[in-house]
């Protein structure tokens, strides 16, 4: 699944690729699958996009904007998948769940791997739509403070999560992170998944803040996880720490052997020295 380093990514490669291409044809994909989420019919889409310019593409948490014209909106959200840019509309895969082709000749796609919205609002009501209206403070947003996740973390001990993996992926608390990045934020913050949180200290809250800035930074930086691509249909360059291949592995940090343990909907990679309860 896509987490901020892959949005980020795909939409400024958009913003470089494909802002300004006019819009020849659109459709609602070759492939139906029930685990796409739609939110208007196939000829609406294509009445509402066609003859239209891509505006600059943004992204917030999960969730990736495109501007059609002056009126409309492309919003792909919580996917995971390819969203590809082809050099021409006879290169596009097999099966796809949204296609536009552009009056230059070249193709986008977007084929969903679980699940994820590919919608179009007219410019404005994409905020009303669950999930991102009322989305809390992103990382990439400036009030994403050190103090802003020290409320966060008392936020979260009153509504029950109660260990640093939920606050990190449960509930959308931090929008735009997933169980894949949690894992190097929770090695670099030197803290376990499943520690409490009611006893976490002000500098471990600040170790924390830092190491989520800092790990999105850098994955960002390498234009995402190597195990996502990106619209060129490159894999990213960033290397996890903490995953499937790690483990057995010496930890890069002290040499213990790094463990795995399945933990609230996904698997945890960890080093048990270097992230000691407290
Ligand atoms: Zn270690």
């Amino acid at each position: 699944m896509f987490e901020i380093p892959e949005y980020v990514t795909i939409a400024r490669q958009m913003t470089e690729s494909i802002s300004g291409k006019r819009i020849a044809e659109g459709n609602l994909g070759n492939s139906p699958h029930k685990f796409v989420w739609y939110n208007v019919k196939p000829a609406e889409f294509a009445a509402n996009i066609e003859g239209k310019a891509i505006g600059k593409a943004h992204t917030r948490g999960r969730w990736l904007f495109v501007p059609v014209g002056d009126d409309h909106i492309l919003v792909f959200g919580e996917c995971g998948g390819r969203i590809l840019l082809h050099g021409s509309a006879s290169m596009l895969p097999k099966k796809y769940h949204l296609s536009l082709r552009f009056i230059d000749g070249a193709a986008l796609s977007a084929t969903t791997q679980m699940w994820g919205a590919m919608e179009l609002y007219e410019r404005g009501k994409e905020l009303e739509r669950q999930y991102i209206r009322g989305m809390r403070t992103t990382p990439s947003d400036p009030g994403f403070s050190s103090a802003y996740l020290s409320d966060l973390v008392k936020e979260a001990i009153a509504n029950g999560s109660k260990t640093v993996k939920a606050i990190l992926t449960q509930d959308q608390m931090i929008p735009g992170l997933g169980n894949a990045i949690a894992q190097d934020i929770m090695f670099k913050a030197r803290l376990h998944p499943k520690q409490p949180l009611p006893a976490l200290q002000k500098n471990h809250v600040e170790n924390l803040h830092r190491a989520i800035l800092e790990t999105l930074k850098e994955a960002i930086r390498l234009g995402g996880r190597n195990d996502e691509y990106d619209l060129h249909g490159n894999p990213g360059r960033y290397v996890r720490l903490m995953d499937k291949n790690a483990v057995g592995r010496p930890c890069p940090q002290c040499g213990t052997r790094i463990e795995k343990t399945a933990y609230l909907g996904g698997a945890c990679y960890f080093c048990p020295t270097c992230q000691r309860f407290l």
